[in-house]
C-alpha cells in the first residue's frame, strides 16, 4: 500500500513548480548579491524581486522590511532577542501565551535568565488567548507581546486582529509566528497592523532552510547575528539566494491559490472529523470546533496512548503525529493540551492529523475506515479500557 502522509504540519514536499524556479540558481545563476561584478548585480535583482514577492505575500508596503533567515527558530529568536535588547532601556516584560511553540518558550526562558519579566497568558479550553487577561497583563514594563497566529498543534486560530488592536492601543509592539497558519490563512498586514511576524518557506510548499521575518516600517531591532552586515545590518551571512527564490516562488503560488486549497481541505477536514467522532466512542476534538485551521484535525481518544497509536498506524503505512514534531520525542504531555485545562492522562491519547497540497479524497476515505480498527484493537489491549465500552463497542466493519 502506499503512503498516507497525514503530517503536513511537520514538514510539506516542495512544489515541483518550485523547485524548477530554483534549479538555475544552483548552477548558472550562482552568485553573491554583495559582489559587485554583474553576475552579482543580477544576484542583487533576484533577491530583491524575492523580497517584494514576499511582502505581496502579506499585503506589506515596499518600505518595510523583509529580513531573510535560515528557519522559523531563528526568525522567532531574531524577533524576542533582538526586540527585547533593542528596547531594554523602555522596558523588560514580555508577554507569551501559554500555548506557544517551544521555540518561544525556550526564548523568553533565555531572556529571563538575562533579567527580563516573561508573563503567559492563559487559554480557554479551546485553547484561544483570554482577552481580558491579556488586557490585565500589559504594564508599563511591557515592550512586546508574542503570540501565534494559531496553534500548531490544536489547529485553533487566535484572535490576532484584536491582539493587535489592544497592543497598539498601549503602545506596545506585536510579534506573531504566522508558521502554523501561512498556509490556509491570508495575513494582510494593511488590514490588521502587526509589528513582526515570523514565516518559514517550507510551510508554504518551499524548501528548506530558509525563512523570514517581516518589520514593520521603521522598525529596528538588534541584530542576534554579527557579520558582514547583510540583511540591512539585522542578519549578517551570505544569502541562500537559490532557497530565496524557491520560497518566493511557493508565496507567489500560496498567494494565488490559498482560497481553493482551503476550501478543499476544510472540507475533508470537516468529513474527518464527523465521521472519527461518529464512529469511535469516547473520541473527542482537541481545540476549536470552528475557529481553525483548515488542514488540522486535532483528536484525543480515552484509554489508548497517542505513541502507540502513531506506531500502529504506521504499520499500515499512515504517517500521523500525537502533536507538535519539535516535542514528539519527550515523554510529557503537550503543554498546549494541559493548558487547555485536560488532564496528563486525556492529553496522552491524542492524534494531529494535517493535510495539505497534496492530499487525496482517497486518503482520507483510507484513514476513515483504519482508524476505528486500530483505535478498537489498542483499547482491547489497554487494562485501562471499561468492559461495557468493549461489549458495545460495534467493530467497524470494512
Ligand atoms: N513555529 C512554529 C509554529 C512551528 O510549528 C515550528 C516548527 N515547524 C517552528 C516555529 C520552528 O520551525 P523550524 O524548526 O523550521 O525552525
Amino acid at each position: 500500500m502506499e503512503n498516507i502522509y497525514l503530517d503536513y504540519q511537520s514538514a510539506k514536499p516542495v512544489d515541483p513548480r518550485v523547485v524548477e524556479e530554483m534549479m538555475p540558481y544552483f548552477t548558472d545563476k550562482f552568485g553573491n548579491p554583495a559582489s559587485l561584478h554583474n553576475i552579482g548585480d543580477e544576484a542583487t535583482d533576484t533577491l530583491e524581486t524575492a523580497r517584494s514577492m514576499i511582502k505581496d505575500f502579506i499585503n506589506a508596503s515596499e518600505d518595510s522590511k523583509i529580513i531573510f533567515t535560515s528557519n522559523a527558530t531563528e526568525s522567532n529568536n531574531l524577533a524576542l532577542i533582538g526586540t527585547a535588547m533593542r528596547y531594554k532601556n523602555k522596558g523588560n516584560h514580555i508577554i507569551i501565551s501559554e500555548i506557544e511553540h517551544i521555540s518561544i518558550r525556550n526564548i523568553v526562558k533565555y531572556l529571563e535568565r538575562e533579567g527580563f519579566q516573561v508573563s503567559k497568558v492563559p487559554v480557554d479550553q479551546y485553547g484561544i488567548v483570554r482577552l481580558e487577561k491579556l488586557q490585565n497583563l500589559i504594564n508599563d514594563e511591557t515592550i512586546l507581546i508574542s503570540i501565534s497566529t494559531a496553534s500548531n498543534e490544536i489547529g485553533s486560530i487566535q484572535p490576532f486582529e484584536e491582539i493587535s488592536a489592544i497592543a497598539r492601543d498601549k503602545g506596545v509592539l506585536f510579534h506573531t509566528d504566522a508558521v502554523a497558519s501561512e498556509s490556509v490563512l491570508p495575513i494582510d498586514v494593511n488590514q490588521v497592523p502587526i509589528d513582526l511576524i515570523t514565516f518559514s518557506s517550507n510551510d508554504i510548499y518551499g524548501p528548506k532552510g530558509v525563512a523570514a521575518l517581516y518589520l514593520r516600517k521603521g522598525l529596528r531591532i538588534n541584530p542576534i547575528l554579527i557579520g558582514g552586515g547583510q540583511e540591512f545590518g539585522m542578519r549578517s551571512g551570505s544569502h541562500n539566494l537559490h532557497g530565496i527564490v524557491g520560497f518566493a516562488k511557493a508565496a507567489e503560488i500560496m498567494k494565488r491559490e490559498m482560497e481553493s486549497e482551503t476550501k478543499r481541505l476544510s472540507n475533508y477536514r470537516d468529513i474527518l472529523i464527523k465521521k472519527i467522532l461518529e464512529t469511535i466512542p469516547k473520541s473527542y476534538l482537541n481545540g476549536h470546533p470552528t475557529k481553525r485551521l483548515a488542514h488540522n484535525a486535532h483528536f484525543r481518544f480515552d484509554y489508548i496512548e497517542g505513541e502507540s497509536l502513531i506506531l500502529d498506524l504506521k504499520e499500515q503505512n499512515i504517517a500521523a503525529a500525537t502533536g507538535s514534531a519539535c516535542t514528539s520525542k519527550t515523554l510529557e504531555p503537550s503543554h498546549t493540551l494541559i493548558s487547555c485545562g485536560l488532564l496528563h492522562e486525556e492529553a496522552h491519547g491524542s492524534l494531529l492529523l494535517t493535510l495539505g497540497r497534496f492530499t487525496q479524497e482517497e486518503e482520507i476515505e483510507q484513514l476513515i475506515k483504519i482508524l476505528p480498527q486500530v483505535v478498537h484493537r489498542l483499547r482491547r489491549l489497554s487494562p485501562l479500557t471499561p468492559r461495557e465500552l468493549l461489549k458495545q463497542y460495534r467493530e467497524v466493519k470494512n
